[in-house]
């Protein structure tokens, strides 16, 4: 039964999107099916994995605020093993259309129940908001991955995070646990970087990965590929990182 993990973090560019895309390529080369669900409605996801936003039919609009069927929106990838749920712009409609709908905190829990055990993992690729969209992938999932930027800021808005979460457990999700917590862009030439692990390690006890993201270059090309970057290059330090944090994702969910 496939495990459902959220990629969550409101602030943007802390590398949601890069973790969920790469992490899932390296799943999926071990031999599990992975299903990546793009509810960003700027697509990125969507593009990284070489699916074309603006030609799909239809996406997790039309799973979240109309009645299409799950089947009817999964798009395979070019890579092993790997699905996809795409979004697009038209999205961006749903955070507001969601307010007058019935249910409309577990409508992705619903829509991912038929295609649950198909997968081994479904990652979710929130946007960067704690609006609706985000409480539906809160609701839908089992556990969340919190990536953070390793810089001056990175615990700022963390609280606010918790505290959803928290609300999200009392209200809709009692299950919901974090999976890990991911330091990326991480640089061990600045002091800062020490520093911020430290914070984050002290505030997340026990949870924090052991594998950290390197601040890669070829991590921000492969996007623009449309490959996941063990496709692009394999060798790359950003490749290697994301090897690592499949193999300890793999290894906690044994
Ligand atoms: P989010 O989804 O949280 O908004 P992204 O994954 O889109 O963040 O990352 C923001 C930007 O930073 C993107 O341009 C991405 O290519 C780049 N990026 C992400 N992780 C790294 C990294 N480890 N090294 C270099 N660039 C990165
Ligand atoms: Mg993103």
């Amino acid at each position: 039964m496939g495990k459902i993990i959220a990629m969550a973090n409101q602030k943007g560019g802390v590398g949601k999107t890069t973790s969920a895309v790469n992490v899932a390529a390296w799943i999926g080369l071990f031999g599990k099916k992975v299903l990546l669900v793009d509810i960003d409605p700027q697509g990125n996801t969507t593009s990284g994995l070489g699916v074309n936003k603006r030609e799909v039919k239809k996406s997790t609009y039309e799973l979240l605020i109309g009645d299409a069927k799950v089947q009817d929106v999964v798009v395979k990838s070019a890579f092993q093993n790997v699905d996809v749920l795409p979004s697009n712009i038209d999205l961006a409609a749903a955070e507001i259309e969601l307010v007058d709908l019935e249910n409309r905190a577990n409508r992705l829990k619903n829509a991912l129940i038929s295609i649950k055990p198909n997968y081994d993992f479904i990652f979710i690729d929130c946007p960067p908001s704690l609006g609706l969209i985000t409480l539906n992938a809160l609701t839908a999932c089992d556990t969340l991955i919190v990536p953070i930027q390793c810089e001056y800021y990175a615990l700022e808005g963390l609280s606010q995070l918790m505290s959803t979460v928290r609300s999200v457990k009392r209200l809709y999700n009692p299950q919901i646990e974090i999976e890990g917590v991911l330091l990326t862009m991480y640089d061990a030439r600045l002091n800062l970087t020490i520093q911020v692990v430290e914070e984050v390690k002290k505030y997340f006890p026990q949870k924090v990965y052991k594998s950290v993201i390197p601040r890669n270059v070829r991590l921000s090309e492969a996007p623009s590929f449309g490959q996941p970057v063990v496709y692009f290059d394999r060798t790359s330090k950003g490749s290697q990182a994301y090897e690592e944090l499949a193999k300890e994702i793999i290894n906690k969910n044994k």
